[in-house]
């Protein structure tokens, strides 16, 4: 089963619970980023470009657990960065599992072997290991020869020492159909627990900006690979079957952002995972100040080719828990994957998109500065 039924059961009863107590935005996956250094430096990763003073920033253990309990997620997916360089990252899901909230702990594995012994199998922890494709497509994805025969061998450690062990994949418009369903098939036989599988989203500041998919592409590309797994069910995803349907160009979904809030070193982001528009101190500002209605497709120029899990499948959770019947469906019969799809949706509104990105730069590294001059302060006066 792609996500065990004790999850199933605890998100199911928290958004019962979201919906009774009439509240109209709530979390449902916390995204920790408790640094930006990664191991790695991706073509098409956005985040791993700050000065060195950004990338040396750390969430402690406590603001770690403190953006946990604020935020009241079931689901916590810690990413980067790299979180294995993280030197107290165990503590930080030990802290999480104790919370029974879900940890996914996403990793490009370089460094799993090494620290796996600093982890416990538990009901309530995931490694998520970054794999973009077959050997080749990985290496080429994450600019660096023999990442993926690494990742693999982690894996085998993980799960022969019983650790729940999925993959995250994430695909570019150079993905071939038919190479993705078998690499689909390579991992289940490696006996991975689950696949979550994504189109890459367009970072600004992602140096390769050539092969990202648009939104045409993505539907098209995810028909043909779910085509050559029955509809998907050859293979077990770690995601609602209503936002594999919305992949294939079946689903006319708008972006829930607040559905996976994201604590960076920068603070609360506003407005999602992969857009960093400004940042809020408390989670509560995240969710009271921010003008959600002014993202998401059709409402901005950056989200316009958007199809991304972290922005739409809180959107699927929530259609599933309202319709459950539509959702049982698709899994049963899987994903349609031929017939019309459904129309697009209008970007003739949208707003031009604001390049922030340097401003939070600066702000930060001022910031980190002030901090040096007062940490020295006791010194100099004595
Ligand atoms: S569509 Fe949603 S998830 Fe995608 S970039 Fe925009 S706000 Fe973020």
């Amino acid at each position: 089963m792609s996500i065990p039924l004790r999850q199933k059961i605890s998100v199911g009863t928290y958004v019962v619970r979201q919906h009774l107590a009439g509240r109209k935005r709530y979390p449902l996956v916390l995204m920790l980023e408790p640094l930006f250094r990664c191991n790695l430096a991706c073509a098409g990763c956005g985040k791993i470009d700050y000065p060195d003073k950004i990338l040396n920033q750390r969430l402690s253990v406590e603001d770690c657990l403190a953006a946990v309990d604020e935020c009241g997620a079931p689901v916590v997916s810690i990413a980067g960065g790299e979180p294995l360089l993280h030197k107290e990252l165990a503590t930080v899901v030990k802290g999480i599992i104790e919370r029974k909230k879900f940890v996914y702990l996403c990793t490009n594995a370089l460094l799993m072997e090494k620290k796996l012994d600093q982890y416990t199998p538990s009901p309530y922890f995931v490694w998520s290991v970054h794999l973009d494709g077959d050997k080749e497509m990985h290496d080429h994805s994450v600019c660096q020869d023999g990442v993926y025969d690494r990742a693999v061998s982690a894996i085998h450690k993980a799960k022969a020492k019983g650790f729940r062990v999925n993959i995250n994949c994430t695909l570019f418009n150079t993905a071939e159909p038919g190479r993705v369903a078998k690499f689909f098939d390579t991992v289940k036989d490696i006996g991975i627990d689950a696949i979550t599988v994504s189109p890459g989203y367009a970072y600004e500041r992602a140096p390769d900006q050539e092969h990202f998919l648009n939104r045409e592409k993505t539907k098209q590309l995810f028909r043909d690979i779910f085509r050559r797994g029955r509809g998907g069910r050859n293979w077990s995803f770690s995601q609602s079957s209503l936002f594999l349907d919305f992949l294939a160009g079946n689903q006319n979904y708008h972006c829930t952002p607040w559905g996976n809030p994201t604590r960076t070193v920068f603070g609360w982001q506003r407005p999602c995972y992969l857009l960093g528009e400004g940042y809020a101190k408390t989670f509560r500002e995240l969710m009271e100040e921010t003008d959600w209605d002014s993202y998401g497709t059709g409402n901005y120029e950056k989200c316009a080719q958007c199809m991304v899990h972290s922005g739409y499948e809180a959107t699927a959770v929530q259609d599933a828990i309202k319709r459950p019947w539509k959702a049982l469906t698709v899994g049963l019969r899987g994903i349609r994957t031929e017939g019309d799809m459904v129309p697009e949706i209008p970007l003739d509104r949208q707003r031009p998109a604001e390049y922030v990105f340097s401003r939070h730069v600066e702000q930060m590294l001022a910031g980190i500065g002030e901090a040096e001059v007062r940490a020295k302060e006791p010194a100099a006066a004595k």
